[in-house]
This record gives structure tokens, C-alpha cells and sequence, in this order.
């Protein structure tokens, strides 16, 4: 049985109690909210955190406010399974309900939270392993080694950006306050990831995630469409978020694609933003041919790295397949409505 590690576990009541809590404890303290990231990455000794502060008791963290209309704010705090449930999340934005409602099992969604969700540890087979596994191979970049076991001569590590939500955020440009100590930042979701397994966020470890700040929906439509092995509750090795603004003037342009952005995530340390795919769309009517010529372009920039589940070379096929699925989603709604 693997155990936790040793660690002072704190509750605080307040967002500037925490950061003080923070502030106080050094850089041996981490934040926690569901922990069933955390949790687990302590149990294999990946995170060795001497003091957890929770956040799960900051009633600022624990609140949706605002619609569709003007915005909407959810506190990081805020469970999966809240965010699937939530009325107005469901109406003005169904993407957000039903990529969370892809993320690992209804028990999990209890105590996961989309702030967590949106920090997840990047990931790896050399990596999420006990720590007997990875000392039998001398650890690797990412935690105690000095070599990258999927790219031995590469400087950095490639563990994999596996979270659900966060190609969803960098599409529909949702943006993430920060507060700590020193004070309080506001970053947009498309500069908050990193392409470095290890130095993933744009984030300083005493930075307390608040909220999640999700744009008007102004006539924008997004689906996100994931691939795993077990649908019941695999992390994705392959989601592709598509996010597309349509013309609704009474004009010559009425039904023409004004912006558009496609988003690759479970392929790489970072989201990975495909802008050949917006070009083939924007500008046009969002036909057949646009949508093959969109889903070729991801396929295209899609590299996957041999380091999760499934053959690399077929999920870099099923970026094809998985954007024109997404695309054609986006579509459907339109027609619907
Ligand atoms: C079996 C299993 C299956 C899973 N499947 C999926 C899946 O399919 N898709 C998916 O996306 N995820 C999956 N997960 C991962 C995880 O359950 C979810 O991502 C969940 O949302 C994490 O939220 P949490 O609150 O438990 O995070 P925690 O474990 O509490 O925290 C995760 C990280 O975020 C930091 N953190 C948390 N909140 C804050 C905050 N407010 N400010 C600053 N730092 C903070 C923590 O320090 C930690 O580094 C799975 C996990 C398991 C165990
Ligand atoms: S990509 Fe390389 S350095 Fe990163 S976790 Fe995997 S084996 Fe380790």
C-alpha cells in the first residue's frame, strides 16, 4: 500500500489568509483542493510537500456568478460535478458542462475541482509510476534523474498537458486570477501554459488560483471531443477544443465564419493552438471543404509524443478525425438554433 508522506495540513477561512499561510510556510507548501491529483502524486513521492493548505473552505472559490449575457465567473474551488449540474453553465455554456463531465468518474467529479483541473501535473508513463518503478530506472528529468527517458537527448521534459478543461479554456479565451501575498494578476488562459513538462504554468507556487473568468457568449459556439481508451474515465491523449464565431448580420456575410480557433490538447506539455486550422475557416461559410481543410491542418501539427496511451502515429490520424467531429458539432448547433 502506498502511504503519504509526513506534512502539517492547514484550513484556512480567507483567500488573504491563505496567501499569508502561504507566505509563511515557504516554498515547501502547496495548495490543495480535491486532491485527487495531489494526493495520489504524494503517495508516489512525485510532490513532497512539507505543508498542504486546503482550499476548499474559501467561500470566495466556492461561488458561480454572472451568465451568459455578461460573463461568468467561477471560484476555483468550484466541483466537477457542480460545474456538470450547474443550470446556467449548462445553458450559456455547454462545453464547459460537458467536457467536465468527460473527466474521470462521478465520484472523482465530487471531489475534483476545475481549479485543480486547470493546474493538473503534466503527465507521462516514465513518470506517473511508484517510486520503486522510477528509481528502478533511475528517475528521469521531472522528478530526482538527469535524463529524459522519452527524448534522451533532450534538455526538457515532455510530459503530457492531460487536463480536460484547459484546451477548452484557451479556445473560448477564458482568463485566471491570480492572487498572492505580493498581490493579485489577471492571465489569459492562451499565456498560462507552458511548453516544458516540468515549468508548465505561468504561475509562481505561492499564487493562489481565485477564479476562472469565462467570456460573454456573443454569438460564439465550442464542442470539445476526446479520445481515450475507456470511456468511462481515461485521462484524454487526445481532446480537440474548436471554438467558432459566426456572422449573424442580415447582410451578404450572414453565416461567414469571423473567428475561429482550433486547440489540441493530451499531445503535448502545452495546448496547442492550430491557427493554419482558423485561417481555412474564417472568411467562409463553415462548409465541408472548410472543415477538411481545418481538420488536415491540425493533422498536420499534431505530434504527438510516444510517452502516453495508445500508438502515437494513429493519434496523430485521430487529429484529423477528431476536429472534423468537433467542427461538425459546432455546426449542428448552429442549425439548431
Ligand atoms: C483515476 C483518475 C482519473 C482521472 N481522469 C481525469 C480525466 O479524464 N481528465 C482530467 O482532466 N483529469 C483527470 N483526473 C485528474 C483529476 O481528478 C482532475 O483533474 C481534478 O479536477 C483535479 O482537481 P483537484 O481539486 O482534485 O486537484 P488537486 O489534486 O487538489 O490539485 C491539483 C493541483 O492544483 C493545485 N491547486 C488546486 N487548487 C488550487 C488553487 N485554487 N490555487 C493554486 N493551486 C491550486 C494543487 O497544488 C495541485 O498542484 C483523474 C484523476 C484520477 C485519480
Ligand atoms: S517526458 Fe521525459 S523527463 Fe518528462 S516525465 Fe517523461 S521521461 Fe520524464
Amino acid at each position: 500500500m502506498m502511504r503519504l508522506p509526513k506534512f502539517v495540513y492547514r484550513t484556512p477561512h480567507t483567500v488573504t489568509e491563505a496567501v499569508q499561510v502561504f507566505a509563511d510556510a515557504g516554498p515547501e507548501a502547496q495548495f490543495v483542493a480535491g486532491g485527487t491529483d495531489l494526493y495520489p502524486n504524494m503517495k508516489r513521492r512525485q510532490q513532497m510537500p512539507k505543508t498542504v493548505i486546503s482550499v476548499m473552505r474559501l467561500p470566495e472559490l466556492n461561488q458561480i456568478s454572472g451568465e451568459g449575457k455578461s460573463g461568468i465567473r467561477i471560484g476555483a474551488s468550484v466541483t466537477l460535478t457542480d460545474i456538470v449540474e450547474n443550470a446556467i453553465i449548462k445553458r450559456d455554456y455547454p462545453v464547459i458542462a460537458s467536457a467536465a463531465r468527460t473527466i474521470s468518474t462521478p465520484i472523482l467529479r465530487n471531489m475534483g475541482t476545475i481549479g485543480g483541473n486547470l493546474l493538473l501535473d503534466t503527465r507521462c508513463n516514465y513518470y506517473d509510476q511508484n517510486y520503486e518503478w522510477r528509481k528502478a530506472i533511475n528517475f528521469c528529468l521531472k522528478k530526482d534523474g538527469d535524463i529524459c527517458w522519452v527524448a534522451p537527448g533532450s534538455p526538457k521534459c515532455w510530459a503530457v498537458q492531460s487536463s480536460d478543461l484547459v484546451p477548452v479554456m484557451v479556445a473560448i479565451g477564458a482568463k485566471f486570477r491570480l492572487v498572492s501575498s505580493a498581490g493579485e494578476r489577471m492571465v489569459e488562459a492562451t499565456e498560462f501554459y507552458k511548453d516544458d513538462g516540468i515549468d508548465y504554468v505561468n504561475k509562481r507556487p505561492d499564487e493562489l488560483l481565485v477564479d476562472i473568468h469565462l467570456p460573454p457568449t456573443n454569438g460564439w459556439r465550442a464542442s470539445y471531443q476526446k479520445l481515450r481508451r475507456r470511456g468511462a474515465f481515461d485521462f484524454p491523449v487526445l481532446g480537440v477544443a474548436a471554438y467558432v464565431r459566426v456572422s449573424t448580420g442580415s447582410g451578404s456575410d450572414r453565416g461567414v465564419v469571423e473567428d475561429a480557433k482550433i486547440v489540441l490538447g493530451g499531445i503535448a506539455p502545452s495546448p496547442v493552438q492550430v491557427n493554419e486550422s482558423a485561417q481555412a475557416l474564417i472568411g467562409n461559410p463553415l462548409g465541408d471543404d472548410q472543415i477538411e481543410a481545418a481538420a488536415e491542418a491540425a493533422y498536420v501539427k499534431a505530434r504527438p509524443l510516444d510517452n502516453t496511451d495508445f500508438v502515437y502515429q494513429w493519434r496523430k490520424q485521430m487529429a484529423r478525425q477528431y476536429t472534423i467531429r468537433a467542427l461538425n458539432y459546432v455546426r449542428d448547433q448552429g442549425l439548431r438554433s
